[in-house]
């Protein structure tokens, strides 16, 4: 890299995307393509459980004045619940990353097997064929289980899609039995990158909670808290940087952007106030 992240404007960084190497609608290239249009410099692309779009993502910003940090959202396992961690600036030819991240994508297979079955045992049928479908690499998630009921005139928008069929105690939801956090964060941190909790304020922790996991998060060497995210409304973020602060976790920002005509575009949140304890000081290359 010879940009010094330093000098760019926190407005112009976006550490959280996906392409349809996951749940994603654009192919890697076409996100830096859009990227660059939103006026962004820093992309990560964070796809779930998935390192395979780097490579055309990186190609893509060398050809504009675009910087792309390789990273990943990986789904781990919490006191029996699921986060997401970002892990940023990441190798990700690293081989206990790789492999991590393989078996996961075998769990998806086998859990949306199960969620197939179990939205035809509740009517709806060919469920898993029409979801493969829609699937454009090797990852199988949730939201291609909702696009294709949306299609199918189950549901008729994402948010009521999730809410119907997609959640605890509804019919299509089955609990992903994802690797465990502290094996999460040490695969990041062989690859040489920042494990970061994306979207804290989606996990309907207690107070109590949200503490027990900041303590079990920074025990194993975690470094961050996704602070910044469409996720989040102004209450939320501002509990959120408190707890960074306290715990002195560096704070991170994205979109989680995933479709061009969703309402979120890359670079499309309020970013971090210039001069807050951000995860990218640390990567001045
Ligand atoms: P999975 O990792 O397969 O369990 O799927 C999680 C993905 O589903 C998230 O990354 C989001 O892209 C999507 N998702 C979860 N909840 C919602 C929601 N309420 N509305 C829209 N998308 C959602
Ligand atoms: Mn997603
Ligand atoms: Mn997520
Ligand atoms: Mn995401």
């Amino acid at each position: 890299m010879t940009k010094s992240l330093g000098l760019v404007n926190n407005g112009s960084i976006d550490l959280h995307t996906h392409s349809w190497w996951s749940d994603g609608v654009l192919s890697p290239a076409a996100l830096v393509d859009l990227a660059c249009q939103q006026g962004l410099q820093v992309l990560s692309l964070t796809d779930h459980d998935e390192v395979a779009g780097i490579q055309e993502a990186c190609l893509m910003a060398s050809k504009k004045a675009l910087v792309v940090l390789p990273g990943v959202e990986i789904s781990a396992t919490w006191q029996g619940k699921t986060l997401h961690i970002l892990g940023l600036n990441i190798r990700p030819d690293t081989p206990v990353l790789v492999r991590g991240l393989h078996q996961i994508r075998k769990v998806r297979e086998e859990r949306a097997c199960k969620m197939a079955n179990s939205l035809e045992k509740s009517g709806i049928p060919q469920v898993l064929a029409g979801v493969k479908k829609l699937v454009h690499r090797r990852v199988i998630s949730r939201t291609h289980f909702a696009r294709f009921l949306i299609a199918q005139g189950y549901a008729k928008n994402m948010k009521a899609v999730f809410k119907r069929y997609l959640t605890a105690g509804k019919p299509g939801f089955v609990e992903g039995e994802w690797a465990p956090l502290p094996e999460v964060v040490s695969w990041i941190k062989t690859a040489g990158g920042q494990a970061v909790i994306a979207h804290p304020g989606r996990y309907h922790l207690s107070a109590t909670q949200l503490n027990a996991l900041m303590e079990d998060f920074l025990a194993c060497g975690g470094e961050g808290l996704e602070v910044v995210t469409p996720a989040h409304n102004v209450e939320v973020t501002a509990k959120m940087r408190v707890l960074a602060e306290r715990y002195r976790l560096r704070m991170s920002q994205g979109s989680d952007f995933h479709d061009p005509n969703g309402w979120v575009k890359p670079g499309g949140f309020v970013p971090l106030a210039e001069g807050s304890s951000s995860i990218w000081e640390l990567w001045n290359y």
